[in-house]
C-alpha cells in the first residue's frame, strides 16, 4: 500500500483523503478486509462527485465509512481572503489546519479556467525577485493538500458549470523539493476515473532541481516542463538565484538536453525581466546562443512584479520588445506573458505575505 504516514510536518496526525491514488485506494481496501473495487468507489465520490464528508459516500457500508473516519481526514482549506481582479483572476488566501497559509489562483482564459497551485509554505530557494522566499520554508505540503486546491476551485466552478481544464504547478515552493507528494498529485489529476486533466494541460515548473529533472525525464509522462532560467550565465544566475551555486548552469543545460533526448518534448524557459539587471540586448543575446541548441525551446518573458522588500524595477516596454526580438532573430521562440491579477497583489507569494504580516500585528 502507498505509504499513507509521510504528512509528520502537517497539523493532521491522520492521512488525508486526497493522499492515495486509485490504486492506494483499491489496495487500503483489500488491507482492509474489503474488495478492490470499493477502493475505486471512494476515488470516484472524492474525484466525481467530490463529496466533503464520508457520510456523503452512501453505496458505502456503515462499516467502512466508519474505517474512513477512524483512519483518514478531509482537508480543511478554510478561505481567509479572495480577490477578483477585472480580468477574472481570482486568487485565494488559504488556511490549513495547522494555520499556515498558502494561495490558490483560478486564471480565466479564453480556452478554459486554469488553477495555479502552491507545493510549499513557503520555499527555500531564495529566489531574488520573489516574496514567497522571505520567510523561508516553513514545511512542505501533504500531496492530500495541493490536491485540495484543485478539488475546491472545481468545486466552485461547478456552480458555474465550468471546469479545470489546466493546471501549473507555479505557486508557492520549489515543486521538486516536495517530489513524490508533486507525482501523487499528478497522477490523481490525470486519472480517466478523476478529474481526467489532460497530460499536455499540465505544467511544472522548477528552478532547477537537477536531480530531479531527470527523475522527471524518466517518468516518460506528456506533462509539461518549465525551467525559471533567469539569467543566461552561471555568474548572474547565482547572483539572482543562489539554487545556481548548488547546481551551476553548465549542468541544468545538461538535464535540459537529457530532458529532450528523453521525452522529445520541448521545454518552456521562464525568463523574469529585472531592469538593468538581466534585461540588456547582450543578455538576450548570450541568452539565444544558449538555448538555440533547443529547437523547439519556447522563451517566456515575464516583466517582474514590484516586491516591495526587494529592489527590481520593471523593465520598459520597448526594452521588452527588443529583448524578444533578439531571441527570435537566432530562431528561438519568445512570448511576452500576459499578465493577469496585477491589480491584485498577484505576485507569487505577497498575499501570503501581506497575511501573515498583519497576522503578527
Ligand atoms: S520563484 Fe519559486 S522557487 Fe524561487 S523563491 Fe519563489 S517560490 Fe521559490
Amino acid at each position: 500500500m502507498e505509504s499513507t504516514n509521510k504528512k509528520t510536518q502537517s497539523a493532521s496526525l491522520k492521512p488525508y483523503v486526497y493522499d492515495l491514488t486509485l490504486e492506494g485506494w483499491q489496495e487500503w481496501a483489500q488491507s482492509n478486509g474489503e474488495a478492490a473495487f470499493r477502493g475505486g468507489q471512494i476515488f470516484d465520490w472524492l474525484y466525481v462527485k467530490r463529496v466533503s464528508s464520508f457520510d456523503e459516500m452512501t453505496n458505502l457500508s456503515k462499516s467502512l465509512r466508519d474505517k474512513l473516519k477512524e483512519q483518514f481526514d478531509f482537508v480543511t482549506l478554510t478561505e481567509v481572503a479572495k480577490y477578483e481582479s477585472k480580468d477574472g483572476t481570482v486568487k485565494f488566501l488559504f488556511e490549513l489546519s495547522d494555520k499556515n497559509a498558502i494561495e490558490t489562483v483560478i486564471m480565466k482564459h479564453n480556452y478554459g479556467n486554469s488553477v495555479c497551485v502552491t507545493t510549499q509554505v513557503g520555499c527555500r530557494i531564495g529566489c531574488t525577485f520573489c516574496a514567497s522566499t522571505l520567510t523561508g520554508l516553513k514545511r512542505n505540503l501533504a500531496p492530500g493538500e495541493i490536491i485540495a486546491q484543485i478539488v475546491k476551485a472545481q468545486q466552485l466552478l461547478d456552480a458555474k458549470n465550468e471546469r479545470v481544464s489546466s493546471i501549473v504547478i507555479m505557486g508557492i515552493g520549489e515543486p521538486f523539493e516536495n517530489y513524490d507528494a508533486m507525482m501523487t498529485f499528478l497522477k490523481v489529476m490525470i486519472h480517466p476515473k478523476g478529474l481526467n486533466i489532460g497530460q499536455r494541460h499540465i505544467t511544472v515548473s522548477t528552478s532547477g532541481i537537477v536531480p530531479n529533472i531527470y527523475r522527471f525525464a524518466d517518468e516518460s509522462t506528456q506533462i509539461n516542463l518549465a525551467i525559471s532560467i533567469h539569467a543566461p550565465n552561471d555568474k548572474l544566475r547565482s547572483k539572482l538565484m543562489p539554487v545556481n551555486r548548488r547546481f551551476p548552469f553548465d549542468e541544468l543545460i545538461e538535464a535540459c538536453r537529457y530532458y529532450v533526448a528523453k521525452t522529445g518534448r520541448r521545454i518552456t524557459f521562464e525568463y523574469a525581466l529585472m531592469g538593468g539587471v538581466n534585461d540588456q540586448p547582450e543578455h538576450a543575446e548570450e541568452l539565444a546562443q544558449v538555448l538555440k541548441q533547443f529547437p523547439m525551446a519556447h522563451v517566456n518573458l515575464i516583466p517582474v512584479n514590484f516586491v516591495s522588500e526587494r529592489d527590481y524595477v520593471r523593465t520598459p516596454r520597448d526594452d521588452i520588445f527588443t529583448f524578444q526580438r533578439i531571441l527570435e532573430r537566432s530562431k528561438v521562440n519568445a512570448t511576452i506573458r500576459r499578465e493577469q491579477g496585477s491589480d491584485i497583489a498577484a505576485a507569487c507569494g505577497q498575499l501570503r505575505a501581506k497575511h501573515m504580516e498583519s497576522s503578527a500585528r
